[in-house]
C-alpha cells in the first residue's frame, strides 16, 4: 500500500532482510562443515602419525635385537664373529647389516667381513640412532643406523631406508610424513636433509617415540581441505542451497504477511490512527454553517497525515472499512457531543459510507449509537453514497434504508453525475440530497456544453424535490452562479478545508453566532 507519491529509494530491511536470513543458514552450516573437516584432518593426522612411529618403533626393535646379541661379540676377531653377524641379519627381517666396533673403528661387518671405517659417537643421536643419505655400498640411498655400545667396544645395526619410505608412503599415503632423527630428516621423496622438517599447511602434529630418539611429523598439504569439501560434501553445500533459499522465501513471505495493507490497517485500527477531518457545508443565501462532511485521515506514525484516497481502496479491498468506518463515527460523536451546543438544530453531520457496510442491519446499530450521543432532533445524520461502488437493490438493502429513513437518518448521493447508474440509483432508494460532484463545479466558467450539464443536474433534482450540494467550490464566481441557480448547499475550500476537530470547534464558534461571507481557510498540511 503506497502511502506516498514517491518511490523510496535505496535498500530497506525488508529487501535485506530475507537475503540475511537466506544467508545464514549457508554460511553457518559451511562454517561447521569446515570445522567438522578441520577436525576430521586433525585426528587422521594424529592417527596416522602416532602408526608411523609405532612401525618404526618396531623396525628398531629388529634392529636393537640384532645389535643387543652381537654386542658380547664386539672385540672379538672378525673371522669367529662375522658368521654370526649374517646370522643376525638373516634372523632379522629388517636388518640389512650386522657390524662390530671397536676403538671407535668398525672393524668387522656382515657384508664384507673385515672392514676398516672410522665411527664418530657424535653422528649418532642420543649416541644410538644416525639417519643416513647413504653409504659406501649404495651411496645416495636413505639408510637408519642403530648403535650399542659399551666402553669402547659397540654393535651397529642397519636398516634399509626403503622400509622407512615404505611406511611413510603406504600407512599416510595422502598426509605429508617426515621421519625425524637428531638434525636430519627423511620425506616421503626419499631424501635425506639436514636441519628442521618444514610444518605441514594443515593439521601439523609432531609424535616423538619414547623408546628411541626419533620422531614423526605429519599434516596434509594445503589443497587436502579442498579436496575434502569437493568429495564429501556437494550433496550437504546442496541442501545448504535449498535451506538457505527456502529459509529467505519463508521470511520474504512472514515480512509481507506482516506488512500487508490487511496487517498495517490493523494495527492502524487497534492504534486508533484514523481520525475524523471536518469540511463544513454551507447553506444557500446566509451562508452559515449548516453542516460538515466527515472526512478520514490516517495519522500515520512514519508517513504523518495520509490522504484517504491513499488507503480506502485497500480498506474497502480488505473488508476493512466498516470496521473502520465505526470508528470514525465514534471519534466524530465523541469530539462533537461536548461541544453540541455550538451546533445549529438539524446540523448535518455527512459520514461516507461504502456499499459492504449496508449488507447487513449493523448500520442500523452504528447510527442509532452514532445518534444516541447527541439530543434528539439536534444533530441529523446524512449518509453519503457514493456511486462508484454500487449498493444493490436486495430486500435486505431495502428494508435498511426504510429503517434509516425511519430513524431520520438521511442519505446523500455522492459524486453525482460520475457513474453509470445515478438514475437507477434514484428510483431504487429514496434519496434525499444529491451532491454534484466537483469536476462539474469546475466547468463553471467553461465552455457552454459544459456548464449547461450543470445546469441540467441542478434543474433534475428541483424536479425530482431533492436537496442539492455543490462540491468544491474553490471561486467567488462558481459560489455565486451557484447561488444564482439555488443550490441549496455549497462546499468546497472557498468557505474551508477540512480540519481537524478542535480546529473544526473553534471555528464552528467563531461562526455560531453570525452569518458572513467566508474567508479561505488555510490550507491543510497532508502527506500524499
Ligand atoms: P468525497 O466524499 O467526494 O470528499 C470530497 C473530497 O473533496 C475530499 O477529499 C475533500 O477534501 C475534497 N475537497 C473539498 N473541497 C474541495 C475543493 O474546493 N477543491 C478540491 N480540489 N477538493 C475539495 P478527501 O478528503 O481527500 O477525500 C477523498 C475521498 O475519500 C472522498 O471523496 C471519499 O470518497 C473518500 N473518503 C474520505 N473519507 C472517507 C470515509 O470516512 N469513508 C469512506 N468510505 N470514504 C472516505
Ligand atoms: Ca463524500
Ligand atoms: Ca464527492
Amino acid at each position: 500500500m503506497p502511502l506516498t507519491a514517491k518511490r523510496r529509494a535505496g535498500l530497506t530491511w525488508r529487501t535485506l532482510l530475507p537475503w540475511v536470513v537466506g544467508a545464514l543458514p549457508v554460511i553457518g552450516g559451511l562454517a561447521v562443515m569446515n570445522w567438522q573437516i578441520e577436525r576430521e584432518m586433525q585426528a587422521s593426522s594424529q592417527a596416522t602419525t602416532r602408526q608411523v612411529v609405532a612401525h618404526v618403533e618396531r623396525i628398531l626393535d629388529n634392529l636393537a635385537s640384532a645389535a643387543d646379541a652381537l654386542l658380547p661379540l664386539a672385540g672379538s676377531p672378525c673371522q669367529q664373529a662375522k658368521l654370526r653377524l649374517r646370522a643376525e641379519v638373516t634372523r632379522n627381517a629388517f636388518v640389512r647389516s650386522t657390524n662390530l666396533v671397536r676403538h671407535n673403528t668398525l672393524y668387522c661387518s656382515s657384508l664384507f667381513g673385515d672392514f676398516d671405517e672410522p665411527v664418530n659417537a657424535g653422528d649418532y643421536a642420543d649416541g644410538k640412532l644416525w639417519l643416513m643419505d647413504g653409504n659406501s655400498v649404495t651411496p645416495g640411498h636413505p639408510l637408519l643406523v642403530y648403535r650399542v655400545s659399551k666402553g669402547d667396544q659397540g654393535a651397529i645395526s642397519t636398516v634399509d631406508g626403503e622400509h622407512l619410505l615404505t611406511a611413510l608412503r603406504l600407512i599416510g599415503p595422502d598426509e605429508v610424513l617426515q621421519l625425524r632423527v637428531g638434525n636430519a630428516w627423511l620425506g616421503k621423496d626419499g631424501i635425506v636433509r639436514q636441519g628442521q622438517p618444514p610444518a605441514a599447511a594443515k593439521a601439523n602434529v609432531q609424535f616423538g617415540s619414547t623408546r628411541y630418539p626419533f620422531s614423526v611429523q605429519g599434516g596434509y598439504g594445503s589443497d587436502r581441505q579442498g579436496q575434502l569439501w569437493r568429495s564429501h560434501y556437494p550433496a550437504l553445500f546442496g541442501l545448504l542451497l535449498v535451506l538457505g533459499t527456502v529459509s529467505a522465501l519463508v521470511c520474504r513471505w512472514q515480512i509481507r504477511r506482516i506488512t500487508s495493507p490487511r496487517a498495517e490497517l490493523r494495527r492502524a485500527l487497534e492504534a486508533d490512527e484514523f481520525l475524523p477531518y471536518f469540511q463544513p457545508v454551507v447553506r444557500k443565501g446566509d451562508y452559515r454553517w449548516a453542516g460538515a462532511e466527515v472526512l478520514m485521515r490516517w495519522n500515520h506514525p512514519q508517513e504523518g497525515l495520509v490522504r484517504p484516497d491513499l488507503f480506502i481502496p485497500y480498506a474497502e479491498h480488505s473488508g476493512q472499512i466498516v470496521a473502520m468506518t465505526r470508528a470514525l463515527m465514534t471519534h466524530t460523536a465523541q469530539s462533537l457531543a461536548p461541544y453540541v451546543g455550538l451546533l445549529d438544530d438539524g446540523f448535518h453531520i455527512g459520514i461516507n459510507i461504502t456499499a459492504d457496510h449496508c449488507r447487513d442491519f449493523s448500520l442500523l446499530d452504528d447510527c442509532r449509537t452514532f445518534l444516541q450521543h447527541f439530543p434528539p432532533g439536534r444533530v441529523v445524520l446524512t449518509l453519503e453514497l457514493t456511486e462508484r461502488k454500487l449498493i444493490e437493490a436486495t430486500p435486505v438493502t431495502l428494508e435498511l434504508f426504510e429503517k434509516l429513513d425511519a430513524m431520520g437518518v438521511k442519505i446523500a448521493l455522492d459524486d453525482f453525475g460520475t457513474g453509470q447508474s445515478s438514475l437507477n440509483y434514484l428510483r431504487q432508494f429514496k434519496v434525499d440530497y444529491l451532491k454534484i460532484d466537483q469536476s462539474f463545479v469546475a466547468m463553471i466558467g467553461g465552455d457552454a456544453l459544459s456548464v449547461h450539464i450543470l445546469d441540467t443536474i441542478i434543474e433534475l433534482s428541483a424536479k425530482l424535490g431533492l436537496g442539492i450540494v455543490a462540491e468544491g467550490v474553490e471561486t467567488e464566481a462558481q459560489r455565486d452562479y451557484l447561488a444564482r441557480h439555488h443550490v441549496d448547499y455549497q462546499q468546497g475550500y472557498l468557505y474551508a478545508r477540512p480540519m481537524p476537530a478542535a480546529a473544526f470547534l473553534e471555528a464552528l464558534a467563531a461562526h455560531a453566532s453570525a452569518s458572513r461571507l467566508p474567508q479561505a481557510a488555510p490550507p491543510e498540511i497532508m502527506r500524499g
